[in-house]
Protein backbone atom coordinates (compact mmCIF):
# COMPACT_ATOMS: atom_id res chain seq x y z
CA UNK A 1 0.00 0.00 0.00
CA UNK A 2 1.32 3.35 -0.82
CA UNK A 3 1.96 5.97 1.81
CA UNK A 4 -1.27 7.54 3.01
CA UNK A 5 -0.42 10.83 3.89
CA UNK A 6 -3.52 10.40 6.83
CA UNK A 7 -1.09 7.78 8.75
CA UNK A 8 2.30 10.00 7.98
CA UNK A 9 3.26 11.21 10.85
CA UNK A 10 4.78 14.31 9.75
CA UNK A 11 3.94 15.31 12.97
CA UNK A 12 6.23 16.69 15.52
CA UNK A 13 6.06 16.65 19.30
CA UNK A 14 6.60 19.81 21.14
CA UNK A 15 3.80 22.38 22.80
CA UNK A 16 4.72 25.57 21.63
CA UNK A 17 4.87 27.78 24.19
CA UNK A 18 5.08 30.75 21.91
CA UNK A 19 1.98 30.10 19.96
CA UNK A 20 -0.08 28.15 23.12
CA UNK A 21 -3.57 28.56 21.12
CA UNK A 22 -2.91 26.62 18.12
CA UNK A 23 -2.84 23.84 20.22
CA UNK A 24 -2.80 20.51 18.12
CA UNK A 25 -3.20 20.86 15.10
CA UNK A 26 -0.63 23.04 14.66
CA UNK A 27 1.63 20.22 16.59
CA UNK A 28 0.33 17.62 14.09
CA UNK A 29 1.05 19.35 11.17
CA UNK A 30 4.10 20.98 12.50
CA UNK A 31 2.86 24.48 10.74
CA UNK A 32 1.13 27.06 12.00
CA UNK A 33 1.46 28.98 8.65
CA UNK A 34 -1.68 26.54 6.90
CA UNK A 35 -4.38 27.64 9.15
CA UNK A 36 -7.05 26.12 7.22
CA UNK A 37 -8.12 22.72 7.44
CA UNK A 38 -7.97 21.96 3.16
CA UNK A 39 -4.76 23.65 3.17
CA UNK A 40 -3.15 21.81 5.66
CA UNK A 41 -4.48 18.06 3.90
CA UNK A 42 -3.13 19.24 0.65
CA UNK A 43 0.45 20.08 2.37
CA UNK A 44 0.03 16.39 4.18
CA UNK A 45 -0.66 14.94 1.04
CA UNK A 46 2.19 16.58 -1.39
CA UNK A 47 4.40 15.64 1.42
CA UNK A 48 3.03 11.67 2.02
CA UNK A 49 2.90 11.48 -2.04
CA UNK A 50 6.18 12.61 -2.84
CA UNK A 51 7.36 10.10 -0.13
CA UNK A 52 5.17 7.97 -1.86
CA UNK A 53 6.53 8.43 -5.05
CA UNK A 54 10.05 7.79 -4.27
CA UNK A 55 11.99 5.29 -6.36
CA UNK A 56 12.10 2.18 -4.69
CA UNK A 57 14.94 -0.26 -4.69
CA UNK A 58 16.34 -3.07 -1.99
CA UNK A 59 18.28 -1.58 0.38
CA UNK A 60 21.74 -3.40 -0.45
CA UNK A 61 20.83 -1.42 -3.79
CA UNK A 62 20.30 2.24 -1.95
CA UNK A 63 22.56 5.21 -2.11
CA UNK A 64 25.68 3.61 0.28
CA UNK A 65 25.99 5.86 3.35
CA UNK A 66 29.38 6.83 4.79
CA UNK A 67 29.17 3.56 7.19
CA UNK A 68 26.69 0.71 6.63
CA UNK A 69 24.53 0.59 8.99
CA UNK A 70 23.84 -3.00 9.66
CA UNK A 71 27.81 -3.93 9.53
CA UNK A 72 27.32 -4.87 13.76
CA UNK A 73 24.39 -6.65 14.29
CA UNK A 74 23.61 -5.52 18.09
CA UNK A 75 20.34 -6.48 20.26
CA UNK A 76 17.61 -4.63 20.75
CA UNK A 77 18.48 -1.30 23.00
CA UNK A 78 17.05 2.24 23.55
CA UNK A 79 18.17 5.89 24.56
CA UNK A 80 15.67 7.82 26.75
CA UNK A 81 15.39 11.32 26.31
CA UNK A 82 12.90 13.60 27.28
CA UNK A 83 12.20 17.10 26.01
CA UNK A 84 10.82 20.58 27.59
CA UNK A 85 12.61 20.50 31.09
CA UNK A 86 12.28 21.42 33.69
CA UNK A 87 8.54 21.33 32.86
CA UNK A 88 6.95 20.72 29.68
CA UNK A 89 4.40 23.47 30.66
CA UNK A 90 6.32 25.91 32.42
CA UNK A 91 5.83 29.50 31.31
CA UNK A 92 2.86 28.33 29.29
CA UNK A 93 0.22 31.50 29.63
CA UNK A 94 -2.07 28.72 31.03
CA UNK A 95 0.42 27.12 33.43
CA UNK A 96 -0.52 28.68 37.17
CA UNK A 97 1.15 27.11 40.35
CA UNK A 98 2.81 24.62 38.95
CA UNK A 99 6.05 24.39 40.90
CA UNK A 100 4.84 21.36 43.36
CA UNK A 101 3.51 19.46 40.08
CA UNK A 102 6.99 20.31 38.33
CA UNK A 103 9.20 18.96 41.19
CA UNK A 104 6.61 15.61 41.70
CA UNK A 105 6.78 14.94 38.29
CA UNK A 106 10.71 15.47 37.95
CA UNK A 107 11.31 13.36 41.17
CA UNK A 108 9.52 10.70 39.99
CA UNK A 109 10.47 9.79 36.31
CA UNK A 110 13.80 10.62 38.40
CA UNK A 111 13.88 7.83 40.50
CA UNK A 112 11.76 5.24 37.79
CA UNK A 113 15.01 5.44 35.36
CA UNK A 114 17.21 4.78 38.72
CA UNK A 115 14.89 1.93 39.30
CA UNK A 116 15.77 0.75 35.98
CA UNK A 117 19.20 1.57 35.81
CA UNK A 118 18.05 3.33 32.57
CA UNK A 119 20.27 6.59 30.96
CA UNK A 120 18.47 8.94 29.98
CA UNK A 121 19.31 13.02 28.54
CA UNK A 122 17.32 16.11 29.56
CA UNK A 123 16.74 18.93 26.82
CA UNK A 124 16.20 21.63 28.43
CA UNK A 125 14.04 24.81 27.55
CA UNK A 126 15.88 27.49 28.81
CA UNK A 127 12.48 30.08 29.26
CA UNK A 128 10.93 27.19 30.90
CA UNK A 129 13.63 27.48 33.26
CA UNK A 130 13.00 30.82 34.07
CA UNK A 131 9.63 30.82 34.22
CA UNK A 132 10.17 28.26 37.45
CA UNK A 133 13.09 30.91 38.83
CA UNK A 134 15.29 28.91 40.98
CA UNK A 135 13.27 25.86 41.55
CA UNK A 136 13.84 25.41 37.41
CA UNK A 137 17.41 25.39 38.03
CA UNK A 138 17.35 22.81 41.09
CA UNK A 139 14.96 20.69 39.23
CA UNK A 140 17.94 20.16 36.79
CA UNK A 141 20.74 18.95 39.12
CA UNK A 142 19.89 15.57 39.10
CA UNK A 143 20.10 15.25 35.13
CA UNK A 144 23.39 16.50 35.54
CA UNK A 145 24.97 13.09 37.22
CA UNK A 146 25.09 9.78 37.21
CA UNK A 147 23.35 7.83 33.97
CA UNK A 148 21.25 11.35 33.64
CA UNK A 149 22.62 14.15 31.20
CA UNK A 150 21.65 17.86 29.94
CA UNK A 151 20.67 18.78 26.13
CA UNK A 152 19.93 21.78 24.98
CA UNK A 153 15.85 22.33 22.99
CA UNK A 154 16.78 25.99 22.60
CA UNK A 155 15.75 29.27 24.49
CA UNK A 156 12.11 29.83 23.10
CA UNK A 157 11.16 26.23 21.89
CA UNK A 158 10.77 28.55 18.35
CA UNK A 159 9.95 26.69 15.14
CA UNK A 160 13.43 27.03 13.09
CA UNK A 161 10.99 26.48 10.05
CA UNK A 162 10.70 30.49 11.05
CA UNK A 163 13.97 31.75 11.54
CA UNK A 164 17.05 32.76 9.76
CA UNK A 165 20.22 31.41 10.48
CA UNK A 166 21.16 34.06 13.20
CA UNK A 167 18.05 33.70 14.66
CA UNK A 168 18.86 30.02 15.29
CA UNK A 169 22.03 30.53 16.15
CA UNK A 170 20.83 32.70 19.36
CA UNK A 171 18.33 30.37 19.76
CA UNK A 172 20.93 27.76 20.55
CA UNK A 173 23.57 30.22 22.47
CA UNK A 174 20.79 31.54 25.25
CA UNK A 175 19.11 28.15 25.29
CA UNK A 176 23.03 27.43 26.81
CA UNK A 177 22.26 30.14 29.46
CA UNK A 178 21.65 27.76 32.58
CA UNK A 179 22.85 24.52 31.28
CA UNK A 180 26.37 25.38 30.07
CA UNK A 181 27.73 26.81 33.40
CA UNK A 182 25.93 23.77 35.18
CA UNK A 183 27.77 21.19 32.88
CA UNK A 184 31.21 22.93 32.77
CA UNK A 185 31.04 22.91 36.94
CA UNK A 186 31.21 19.28 36.77
CA UNK A 187 33.49 18.22 34.10
CA UNK A 188 31.06 17.53 31.53
CA UNK A 189 30.02 19.01 28.20
CA UNK A 190 26.34 19.76 26.35
CA UNK A 191 26.86 17.35 23.45
CA UNK A 192 23.59 17.06 21.71
CA UNK A 193 21.10 19.79 20.65
CA UNK A 194 17.16 18.68 19.95
CA UNK A 195 15.48 20.78 17.14
CA UNK A 196 12.30 22.03 18.70
CA UNK A 197 9.41 19.96 16.92
CA UNK A 198 11.94 17.91 15.57
CA UNK A 199 12.43 20.80 12.44
CA UNK A 200 15.73 20.32 11.38
CA UNK A 201 15.84 22.73 7.91
CA UNK A 202 13.20 23.08 5.40
CA UNK A 203 15.49 23.53 2.81
CA UNK A 204 18.30 21.74 2.17
CA UNK A 205 20.18 25.21 2.38
CA UNK A 206 19.08 25.84 5.61
CA UNK A 207 19.57 22.77 7.13
CA UNK A 208 23.45 22.61 6.40
CA UNK A 209 23.76 25.96 7.53
CA UNK A 210 21.84 24.92 10.94
CA UNK A 211 23.98 22.00 11.23
CA UNK A 212 27.30 24.44 10.70
CA UNK A 213 25.95 26.17 13.60
CA UNK A 214 25.73 23.31 15.98
CA UNK A 215 29.05 21.82 14.88
CA UNK A 216 31.07 25.19 15.55
CA UNK A 217 29.22 24.93 19.44
CA UNK A 218 30.03 21.16 19.26
CA UNK A 219 26.87 19.90 19.19
CA UNK A 220 25.42 17.13 17.68
CA UNK A 221 21.87 16.35 16.76
CA UNK A 222 19.54 14.61 18.68
CA UNK A 223 17.82 12.08 16.79
CA UNK A 224 14.74 10.28 17.70
CA UNK A 225 12.65 7.33 16.39
CA UNK A 226 9.76 6.45 18.59
CA UNK A 227 7.04 9.25 18.95
CA UNK A 228 4.16 8.34 21.17
CA UNK A 229 2.58 11.32 20.63
CA UNK A 230 2.77 11.78 24.73
CA UNK A 231 1.36 15.37 24.76
CA UNK A 232 -1.71 13.96 23.40
CA UNK A 233 -2.22 11.43 26.31
CA UNK A 234 -0.78 14.36 28.55
CA UNK A 235 -3.52 16.83 27.63
CA UNK A 236 -6.44 14.57 28.59
CA UNK A 237 -4.44 13.23 31.56
CA UNK A 238 -4.21 17.07 33.24
CA UNK A 239 -8.13 17.12 32.42
CA UNK A 240 -8.61 13.99 34.27
CA UNK A 241 -6.66 15.61 37.11
CA UNK A 242 -7.64 18.53 37.13
CA UNK A 243 -11.58 17.26 37.09
CA UNK A 244 -10.86 14.56 39.77
CA UNK A 245 -11.61 12.23 37.80
CA UNK A 246 -9.75 8.95 39.31
CA UNK A 247 -11.60 6.40 36.62
CA UNK A 248 -10.62 8.59 33.87
CA UNK A 249 -7.16 9.38 34.51
CA UNK A 250 -6.44 5.30 34.83
CA UNK A 251 -8.31 4.44 31.20
CA UNK A 252 -5.90 7.65 29.80
CA UNK A 253 -2.85 5.81 31.00
CA UNK A 254 -4.02 2.21 30.13
CA UNK A 255 -4.92 3.93 26.69
CA UNK A 256 -1.25 5.51 26.50
CA UNK A 257 1.25 2.10 27.91
CA UNK A 258 -1.67 0.30 24.78
CA UNK A 259 -0.57 2.86 22.18
CA UNK A 260 3.34 3.30 23.07
CA UNK A 261 3.48 -0.68 23.32
CA UNK A 262 2.04 -0.29 19.48
CA UNK A 263 4.39 2.38 18.85
CA UNK A 264 7.26 0.64 19.92
CA UNK A 265 7.20 -2.25 18.03
CA UNK A 266 5.66 -0.56 14.85
CA UNK A 267 8.68 2.01 14.55
CA UNK A 268 11.08 -1.45 15.40
CA UNK A 269 9.85 -3.10 12.07
CA UNK A 270 10.03 0.44 10.36
CA UNK A 271 13.81 0.73 11.15
CA UNK A 272 14.30 -2.92 10.74
CA UNK A 273 12.84 -2.89 7.35
CA UNK A 274 14.97 0.46 6.13
CA UNK A 275 17.92 -0.18 7.89
CA UNK A 276 17.55 -4.37 7.43
CA UNK A 277 19.12 -4.72 11.23
CA UNK A 278 18.28 -3.35 14.71
CA UNK A 279 19.59 0.22 15.16
CA UNK A 280 19.38 1.52 18.85
CA UNK A 281 16.20 3.35 19.05
CA UNK A 282 15.91 6.49 20.62
CA UNK A 283 12.49 7.27 22.77
CA UNK A 284 11.18 10.93 22.40
CA UNK A 285 8.80 11.73 25.69
CA UNK A 286 8.36 14.99 27.38
CA UNK A 287 8.69 15.69 31.05
CA UNK A 288 5.00 15.83 31.86
CA UNK A 289 2.46 14.16 34.51
CA UNK A 290 1.64 11.42 32.31
CA UNK A 291 5.36 10.36 32.20
CA UNK A 292 5.96 10.69 35.73
CA UNK A 293 3.05 8.35 36.80
CA UNK A 294 3.41 5.80 34.17
CA UNK A 295 7.34 5.60 33.82
CA UNK A 296 7.72 2.53 35.54
CA UNK A 297 5.25 0.59 33.49
CA UNK A 298 6.75 2.43 30.29
CA UNK A 299 10.37 0.86 30.81
CA UNK A 300 8.95 -2.36 32.05
CA UNK A 301 7.85 -2.81 28.46
CA UNK A 302 11.00 -2.25 27.23
CA UNK A 303 12.74 -4.25 29.73
CA UNK A 304 10.07 -7.18 29.03
CA UNK A 305 10.33 -6.66 25.08
CA UNK A 306 14.34 -7.85 25.80
CA UNK A 307 15.99 -4.17 25.43
CA UNK A 308 18.90 -2.79 27.33
CA UNK A 309 18.57 0.75 28.58
CA UNK A 310 21.58 2.73 26.82
CA UNK A 311 23.11 6.31 26.50
CA UNK A 312 21.97 8.68 23.59
CA UNK A 313 25.98 8.78 23.55
CA UNK A 314 26.46 5.20 22.86
CA UNK A 315 22.67 4.75 20.56
CA UNK A 316 24.13 7.36 18.20
CA UNK A 317 27.48 5.79 18.03
CA UNK A 318 25.78 3.11 16.03
CA UNK A 319 26.92 3.71 12.02
CA UNK A 320 22.98 4.05 11.50
CA UNK A 321 23.32 7.87 13.11
CA UNK A 322 26.92 8.35 11.85
CA UNK A 323 25.36 11.15 9.58
CA UNK A 324 21.96 13.61 9.79
CA UNK A 325 19.01 12.49 7.56
CA UNK A 326 19.34 14.27 4.02
CA UNK A 327 15.50 14.07 3.24
CA UNK A 328 14.35 17.74 3.31
CA UNK A 329 11.02 18.47 4.96
CA UNK A 330 9.36 21.42 7.18
CA UNK A 331 7.42 18.85 9.05
CA UNK A 332 9.14 16.33 11.58
CA UNK A 333 9.06 12.83 10.84
CA UNK A 334 10.93 9.94 13.05
CA UNK A 335 14.56 8.90 11.78
CA UNK A 336 12.71 5.59 10.22
CA UNK A 337 10.82 7.97 7.88
CA UNK A 338 14.04 9.86 7.44
CA UNK A 339 16.03 7.17 6.56
CA UNK A 340 13.51 5.42 4.22
CA UNK A 341 13.44 8.38 1.84
CA UNK A 342 17.31 8.93 2.37
CA UNK A 343 17.89 5.48 0.98
CA UNK A 344 14.80 5.31 -1.77
CA UNK A 345 12.76 2.31 0.49
CA UNK A 346 8.94 2.42 -0.02
CA UNK A 347 7.44 2.15 3.57
CA UNK A 348 3.57 1.30 4.55
CA UNK A 349 2.67 4.29 6.77
CA UNK A 350 -0.66 2.64 7.16
CA UNK A 351 0.17 0.70 9.41
CA UNK A 352 0.75 3.21 12.02
CA UNK A 353 -1.67 3.57 14.56
CA UNK A 354 -3.20 6.53 15.35
CA UNK A 355 -3.77 7.97 19.23
CA UNK A 356 -7.70 7.18 20.00
CA UNK A 357 -9.57 9.87 19.60
CA UNK A 358 -11.39 9.92 22.38
CA UNK A 359 -7.90 10.93 24.16
CA UNK A 360 -7.54 13.50 21.18
CA UNK A 361 -11.20 15.04 22.08
CA UNK A 362 -11.11 14.41 25.71
CA UNK A 363 -7.92 16.42 25.96
CA UNK A 364 -9.82 19.48 24.50
CA UNK A 365 -12.10 19.51 26.85
CA UNK A 366 -12.55 23.05 28.26
CA UNK A 367 -10.73 23.67 31.29
CA UNK A 368 -13.00 22.98 34.40
ZN1 LIG B 1 10.02 20.48 22.72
Amino acid sequence: MLLQPSHFKLAPICRDITKPVKSIDRKRTGTAKVPQPFLRRLVRWVIASAMALAPVSHPAGAQPLRQEPCSTPSAPSVAITFDDLPYSIAGDPEARNVLHAAGDANASIVAALDRYHAPATGFVVERRVKALGQMGVTLLAPWNQGRLELGNHSFGHKDSNDLNVEEFRHEVMEGEATIGPMVRNVGRSLSFFRFPYNHVGDTADRREAFEAVLRERGYRIAASTIDTSDYLFDAAHEHALKTGDEDMRHRIEIAYLDYSRAEIAYYADLNRQVLGCDAPAIMLLHLNRINASVMDRLLGIFQRSGYRFVSLDEAQAHPAYASSPRFTTRFGPMWGYRWARDRGIKVDGSREQEPPAWIVSYGKSPAP
